[in-house]
């Protein structure tokens, strides 16, 4: 794997910056902390391009038994993904007879991007399309190929390096992610995409280069390493306040469907704030009429093994024998064994209604209301 770096304008971050321009200047004076989900990814794409050098007959050395994170679900996403790249490329020869795979490769999109950088999980460069592959590892949030700044970053910098040499005229974007099913895939012309990288991307990037631009907030502040102390987010979130926590009756429709709009972003605030505030007085931070207590805790054995030999010595059983939850029995077995094995013992139960924005792609469940009026526009 090449080394990753970190641009201030990275592509991984396009989506923060394009939006919030001043952000990028913010961020960098930031350490980056990592996470357990970043180290869980950096494996998962260690494995992919292992796995997908092999599939391509290319030599490779075995990474798993340096990877913290493996695990057999690891295994499979990792194979799945190089037996859809595979096909991908089967599909590309279909017009092209010599397409390239670029693997891991760095593609630079300096052009547009004071300093813009990045590392592409896969290329496949063909008469016609150009493909960008993304592996996304995480469960957490759903990631469309659609507009997906990142990967339009990466289809520029693969254009500087084979534009010209290969006859491309659009850009096919596909984000892989198999922990949540999901393979999203965008296309657009060549033309297209130049057109964003001109009038959106560079002037937006100018503007980041510089500290310059408007604050704004939105779902991308969640990778916003000054999440916790933005001015412009709190602002945001408490302009809130001047319902003055009234309660549904004293409001307005219009006034409960804007507070809905925005609560998501207010309570992952408000917890920013307060996990931050934590992180501060261990440091030693004293806020006002505030103090560090201990929690609540539970009472615990110290020594298990001493515990059991001496319930079975009482003549007692002190085991319990439980069967693992769906969710850590298809990481034991990986997706298709629990397949073959489980589907027929799996059931999804009716989901506890929520209310989402009419953007969200489930269907909308008929309330009792709902099913009387449309019963009577029978009559
Ligand atoms: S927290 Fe949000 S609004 Fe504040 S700088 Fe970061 S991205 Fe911008």
């Amino acid at each position: 794997m090449p080394p990753k770096g970190h641009a201030i304008l990275s592509a991984s971050s396009a989506d923060r910056w394009l939006h919030c321009p001043p952000s990028a200047r913010l961020c960098e004076s930031y350490d980056d902390k990592g996470s357990d989900y970043a180290a869980e990814g950096t494996d998962a794409h260690a494995l992919c391009e292992y796995k997908l050098r092999q599939a391509l007959g290319m030599e490779a050395a075995d990474p798993t038994e340096n990877l913290s994170w493996y695990n057999s679900e690891m295994e499979e996403c990792a194979t799945d993904y190089a037996a859809y790249v595979l096909e991908q490329v089967e599909a590309a020869k279909q017009t092209c007879a010599d397409p390239v795979v670029l693997i891991e490769q760095r593609v630079d999109f300096s052009r547009w991007v004071e300093g813009g950088f990045g590392t592409a999980d896969c290329i496949i460069i063909a008469d016609g399309t150009l493909q960008i592959i993304d592996y996304k590892h995480g469960l957490g949030v759903l990631v469309s190929a659609v507009e997906n700044s990142q990967a339009q970053c990466y289809a520029l910098g693969a254009l500087e390096l084979f534009d010209g040499i290969y006859d491309i005229d659009s850009v096919r974007m596909t984000i892989y992610q198999p922990r949540r099913d999901n393979v999203s895939t965008y296309k657009l012309s060549k033309d297209e995409l130049y057109r964003w990288a001109d009038e959106v991307l560079k002037p937006t990037a100018e503007l980041a280069f510089a500290g310059d631009g408007n604050f704004l907030c939105g779902e991308w502040c969640g990778f916003c390493k000054a999440k916790h102390e933005c001015r412009a987010r709190a602002e945001a979130n408490l302009e809130l306040a001047r319902y003055d926590f009234k309660l549904p009756p004293l409001l307005t429709d219009e006034e409960v469907e804007e507070i809905l709009s925005r609560a998501d972003d207010l309570v992952s605030w408000a917890a920013d704030i307060k996990e931050y505030a934590l992180r501060q007085a261990l440091s030693g931070k004293k806020w006002n009429g505030w103090k560090l207590v201990e929690g609540r805790s539970n009472r615990r054995y110290t020594n298990e093994a001493a515990v059991s030999a001496a319930v079975e010595g009482a003549g007692f059983d002190p085991y319990e024998k439980k069967v693992l939850g769906v969710t850590a029995m298809q990481k034991l077995l990986g997706k298709s064994r629990f397949e073959e094995l489980l589907a027929p013992y799996i059931e999804k139960p009716q989901g506890k209604p929520t209310l989402v924005p009419e953007s969200d792609k489930r269907p909308a469940i008929n309330t009792a209301k709902n099913d009387f009026m449309e019963e009577n526009d029978y009559e």
